[in-house]
């Protein structure tokens, strides 16, 4: 019997499916944005036909319009024989992909907390799958597991211990599977096993991450106990003073609106007044938009200066590598970063930078480089279907 497997993906206000065969080719792809909204859109992407959906449709009414619809245009035309899903939080838990049972589902639960927006819709997908899909193997892979083996000198905050030891604050980092991705991706395309691979993965998308890998697995990220630590993002500030937040509440600011515009409101949107989005503002920034310039200026030195401290924690660099929106397609992101770091060593090619690498297997240094950088684009359903197939023994 043919296998295949069945990647759900569910966001704060989407789903994403992808089917897979056996041979790792994608077979279908479908899409649900703007859920639990009167305007919820759905579509399947091979055919780019949109799927009706009931007015503020949720993820479970989402995910049967989507696996109808992908059934009676012959998409998927029997079931999966099993299903990935992405959940963010893991919390100390899940320090990799597991097959889901009651108990999982009951420790999914209690990470909620810690990823309010994100953890209950990933059991929302999670419960649907399994009422539609009953007698099918489904298991979970995390955003956070792989940055499970970070030392406790990178993992904790300078708080009282307390804050550690009663309420699970540290740092957790995100992107874990994107940057399990490129650990791999990297090693093989340097011709190296990943076990004695060290790169640094920047992964550049509306969310962005920075995360130094030793030996295969990850020893230090910039994101921590929310995604909001570290770079400049989209619509995310990174860091910033934590005294900002007593400065901002004597100013009258109230708490859910200091978060408000921390997450929504800031990074690369708040900077330039204008768009949260790095082609429009490489296109205002070219049309002479100062602003829109300062937001890219600001988004790479800060980029720059992660690339530094992930160092510390690194005794070789086999790579410097790039992936997400950003980092797979901007050619000015990766040279403008890469021009404040010439002291340690790193010069790219002028040529195989623009052409994003495609060229030459994804290297873009310049000869004389310290070190290789490689753009190398990401694929996060992949290793969900990989995680899916190794646990479900399907291949
Ligand atoms: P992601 O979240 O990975 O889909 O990445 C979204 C980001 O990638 C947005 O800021 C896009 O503007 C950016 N992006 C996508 N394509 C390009 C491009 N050709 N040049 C610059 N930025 C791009």
């Amino acid at each position: 019997m043919k296998q295949s497997i069945l990647v759900v993906n569910c966001g704060s206000s989407s789903l994403k499916l992808a089917l897979f065969d056996e041979n790792e080719n994608k077979l279908a792809s479908a899409l649900a944005e703007r859920l639990n909204r009167k305007d919820a859109f759905a579509r399947i992407d091979d055919d780019n036909r949109t799927v009706a959906l009931p007015d503020g449709a949720n993820h479970k009414q989402a995910l049967q319009a989507l696996v109808s619809a992908l059934r009676e245009r012959q998409l998927m035309p029997r079931s999966p024989t099993s299903i990935g899903h992405r959940v963010v939080h893991g919390g100390e838990t899940f320090r990799e992909a597991v097959l889901i049972d009651s108990k999982v589902i009951g420790a999914i639960n209690d990470c909620a907390g810690l990823a309010p927006l994100h953890n209950p819709v990933a059991l929302a997908g999670i419960e649907a799958s399994r009422e539609q899909f009953p007698d099918i193997p489904q298991i979970a892979v995390f955003d956070t597991a792989y940055h499970q083996t970070l030392a406790p000198r990178a993992y904790l905050y300078a708080l009282p211990e307390a804050y550690y030891r009663d309420w699970s604050v540290r740092r957790y980092g995100f992107h874990g599977i994107s940057h399990f991705f490129m650990a791999n991706e990297a090693a093989r395309r340097l011709g190296k096993t990943p076990a004695t691979t060290s790169i640094i993965s920047a992964h550049l998308g509306n969310g962005c991450s920075i995360t130094a890998i030793r030996d295969g697995l990850s020893v230090d990220t910039s994101m921590g106990l929310t995604p909001l630590e570290g770079l400049v993002m989209g619509t995310r500030s990174g860091d910033v003073d934590p005294g900002l937040f007593g400065y901002l509440a004597s100013r009258g600011m109230p708490l859910n609106e200091v978060h408000e515009v921390l997450n929504h409101k800031s990074g690369l949107l708040g900077i330039s007044g204008q768009t949260n989005d790095m082609r429009s503002l490489c296109d205002l920034a070219d049309h002479g938009h100062e602003p829109s310039a300062l937001a890219i200026e600001i988004f790479c030195f800060r980029l720059a200066k992660y690339v530094g401290a992930m160092m510390a924690s690194l005794s070789q660099l086999d790579a410097l590598v790039f992936t997400g929106g950003i980092g797979e397609n901007s050619s000015r992101v990766r040279e403008k970063t890469l021009s404040h770091l010439r002291l340690l060593g790193f010069n790219i090619d002028a040529d195989m930078n623009e052409h994003h690498g495609r060229y030459s297997d994804g290297r873009i240094e310049h000869t004389d480089s310290h070190f290789p950088v490689l753009v190398i684009p990401t694929n996060e359903e992949l290793v969900i279907a990989r995680e899916a197939a190794r646990l479900t023994t399907i291949f």
